[in-house]
């Protein structure tokens, strides 16, 4: 729709210009710092930044009900930097001018109810929030849109020449920052660490194709992590990890199209995530909070994480119940199918810690869990979810057997409709499948694969006839005919058809 088509009351909130401040603020020393400059750490005592907004009050001039009409109207508009999460500007990046917003297709992500069966299977109501189909199949790109728009806004604006943008990557990140960096190419060019042989073949495609400058390192996600921490602190390069708050910010947008989708109700939702390096639970926390500061949405929704029991730093930090005894110590991981959350020390830790006491302060009440499941029961939920209509990632397969788990628990039940993250596009991890449907799981994985869950292609060649054809060399006239003849009766034969 044009925009002097909306009613007269939108038509001055529905484009939004540049307006407001933000600023880094330390959530260990509290130290405010300008934005004029990448910062990843607080100069003073090195804890990690989330950016602040010191003026957002002024959001509470408009009323939440008016805010709600602005978001539902702007779903109509046809300007590329609104269709994705700058859709809720004055919350993602309220400075970030129209034309440095780098939009690729991000965001609005469909949310798809579980098949009936399925709810039934898994014992509560529930939908798929697929963010595997964004456009490198990852949440990631969320993120990397406010990320990099922020850098394109630098770069237009000279307060940087080049850069060459830099990450650790369990994968997903990887693709989505080689992505939108090589959109911005030659201006940005980009280099990411991975561990060898840790991601999947596809994962490690996205990055080559988009043309970075790809390295792969022994170890696992928390060493190339220390790797680019150094690269980062001594060398003029731009981090692309989560440390980087921008990239929080725009993982924000998941929350708000949650809100939304519900028509911002968010009474008895739950939220269920995959926790790896956390940056994905403090986006969300932090979007929910924002949306109810501001009067748009009026309850918080219960949020759950959840953790592998081969990657589980942050469920064992909260298995301590007493806030003041709980003590944080990183873990050493083992091969897990929920690849991308396989992080034994959590970049975004601190900011969980924070914003998990702010969350249950705020909502009166406990609402934040974090429940652990096992590699087998991931592996489990993953292809029941896909047997049933999805197309679930193994992290939204670990989203699924936590909902069981916390069904199972008490945290939700009849009353509760939940929505799971899958994470990204389940051919991403197709790979995963594959072992457990030729029963080639390393043992470490502690994956056995249930026969009920096993498919496999069936090889249809009729062994009695005289010719087969090739690629360039059709069969033609009898051979042709006795060919689909004995196919057809071998296919009838194995799928016990009857004759009409
Ligand atoms: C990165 C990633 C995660 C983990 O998210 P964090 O923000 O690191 O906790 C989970 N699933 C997928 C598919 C990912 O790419
Ligand atoms: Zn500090």
């Amino acid at each position: 729709m044009r925009s002097e088509d909306f009613p007269h009351d939108i038509q001055p909130y529905l484009v939004p210009g540049p307006e407001g401040r933000l600023i880094y603020r330390c959530l260990g020393c509290g130290g405010e710092f300008g934005i004029e400059t990448l910062l990843y750490i607080c100069p003073d005592c090195r804890s990690v930044l989330l950016l602040h907004d010191p003026d957002f009050a002024r959001l509470k001039k408009i009323s939440g009900r008016m805010w709600r009409k602005i978001f539902d109207y702007r779903r109509m508009l046809n300007i590329p930097a609104l269709n994705g999460i700058y859709r809720y500007h004055e919350f993602i990046g309220p400075i970030m001018p129209m034309d440095s917003i780098v939009w690729l297709g991000e965001g609005h992500t469909p949310v798809v109810e579980a098949s009936s069966y399925l709810q039934e299977l898994a014992g509560a109501k529930f939908f798929f929030k697929n963010d595997g189909q964004n456009p490198s199949a990852s949440f990631k790109d969320r993120g990397m849109a406010s990320a990099l728009s922020y850098i394109k806004y630098l770069l237009e604006h000279e307060y940087v020449d080049d850069i060459l943008a830099v990450c650790a990557s369990t994968g997903d990140t990887s693709a989505a920052a080689a992505l939108y960096a090589s959109y911005l190419h030659p201006r940005v060019k980009s280099a990411v660490l991975l561990p060898h042989k840790r991601v999947t073949p596809q994962q490690l495609s996205q990055p080559l194709g988009s043309g970075a400058m790809v390295f792969e390192i022994p170890g696992v996600f928390d060493d190339c992590m220390k790797v680019v921490e150094q690269l980062s602190e001594n060398y003029n390069v731009a981090l692309l990890n989560s440390k980087n708050a921008w990239r929080i910010l725009g993982q924000e947008s998941y929350s708000y199209e949650v809100a939304q989708f519900f028509e911002y109700d968010m009474k008895n939702r739950v939220i269920i995530v995959p926790i790896g390096n956390a940056g994905n639970i403090t986006a969300l926390m932090s979007g929910f909070l924002k949306f109810h500061e501001i009067g748009i949405i009026e309850e918080l929704p219960l949020i759950i994480g959840v953790q592998s029991v081969h990657a589980n730093p942050v469920y064992r930090y909260y298995l301590e119940e007493a806030p003041e005894k709980r003590r944080y110590e990183a873990v050493h991981v083992r091969p897990s199918v929920a690849q991308a959350a396989m992080i034994g020390n959590p970049v975004s830790m601190p900011r969980v810690i924070r914003l998990v006491e702010q969350y249950n302060r705020i909502a009166g009440d406990k609402m934040v869990f974090v429940v652990e499941v096992s590699e087998q029961e991931i592996m489990d939920w993953h292809l029941i979810a896909n047997r049933h209509g999805h197309v679930s990632c193994t992290h939204g397969g670990e989203c699924l057997a936590g909902m069981v788990t916390a069904v199972k628990q008490g945290l939700i039940d009849a009353s509760h409709s939940v929505v799971l993250d899958s994470t990204a596009h389940a051919l991403k991890f197709s790979n995963f499948q594959e072992m457990y449907f030729e029963n080639r799981f390393p043992e470490e994985y502690e994956v056995i694969p249930k026969p009920e869950l096993i498919n496999a292609p069936m090889l249809v060649r009729p062994a009695d006839l005289e010719e087969y054809p090739e690629p360039g060399r059709p069969l033609a006239g009898k051979s042709l005919d006795r060919f689909i003849d004995r196919v057809s009766e071998e296919i009838a034969s194995r799928l016990d058809l009857k004759k009409v």
